[in-house]
């Protein structure tokens, strides 16, 4: 199961760690088993070509070009209309910079709903969450965890969206003020889609469906809210790339929502 998720027989790699992420423990033995409803052949996505996965900007302060337009009242509308308002959205200044709004990927009555944080400059060229790098590592998570994001009944196939819908510019971090004018859009996905199971992946993510300032260090291990559907915790598959220790915790966050959704 490490070996799915690119964890070498060495271990561990003296790795560059974010401030607010812990450490990992040494791994435990034995061998984490695999789970019971994967099945013997997951269909995959076919792998984007492999890009660097470049290093976080720090966020810049507001600036004129984050001047907001009203914050967007989402709450009525139907899955086109919500895909036509976030692809001709203006409410923040990133619109102005974006090749697409990415609005989000798979069954529209998934089980699982997978959040991320906002497009990358791949993800911005093809209008598709978690391609590249970060996406093929995503891939291998969920073949693991037997689900996936190609075609497949509600129970297998994901919904994937990100808290922001276009590409901050150099990759730098969403600012509070775009997560603000961006977040009813990622309410109304979750109304529509209506998931068993919400998997917050990344700090951004787990903030803002938690309202929560605390690290994702903290916010891992248990089971949050967001308006009634259960939340499950875990870094987001760029930082794993930067930090692969930590895909042994992050390989505990996915057997806990597993085990939550085999118990509902
Ligand atoms: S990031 Fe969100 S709020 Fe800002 S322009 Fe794009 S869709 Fe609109």
């Amino acid at each position: 199961m490490l070996k799915a998720l690119g964890v070498g027989a060495f271990w561990p790699v003296p790795v560059e760690t974010a401030p607010e992420e812990v450490q990992a423990p040494a791994v435990v033995e034995p061998p984490i088993p695999v789970l019971e409803q994967a099945p013997a052949q997951v269909p995959r996505v076919a792998p984007a070509a492999r890009v660097p996965v470049p290093l976080k900007t720090p966020t810049p302060a507001p600036t004129a070009a984050h001047v907001q337009a009203p914050r967007p009242q989402p709450s009525n509308l139907d899955w086109p209309a919500l895909t036509q308002a976030i692809q001709a959205c203006q409410a923040c200044g990133l619109c102005g910079q974006r090749k697409q709004a990415v609005v989000g990927a798979g069954h529209v009555q998934a089980r699982w709903m997978l959040v991320g944080e906002a497009p990358g400059e791949q993800e911005d060229i093809h209008g598709e969450p978690f391609v590249g790098r970060a996406g093929q590592l995503l891939d291998r998570m969920l073949q693991a965890s037997g689900l996936t994001r190609a075609d497949a009944p509600p129970e297998q196939q994901v919904y994937i969206a990100n808290v922001i819908k276009c590409r901050p510019p150099g990759n730098r971090n969403p600012t509070p003020e775009e997560v603000l004018q961006c977040e009813p859009y990622l309410v109304r996905q979750v109304q529509l889609v209506q998931p068993r199971l919400i998997v917050a992946m990344g700090r951004f993510a787990a903030q803002a469906l938690l309202k929560s300032s605390e690290p994702i260090g903290k916010l891992r291990g248990r089971i949050h809210d967001f308006e009634g559907t259960p939340v499950v915790v875990t870094y987001h598959p760029a930082y794993l790339l930067r930090n692969p220790a930590d895909k042994a915790l992050a390989w505990d966050d996915w057997c806990l929502a597993k085990s939550w959704m085999t118990k509902r």
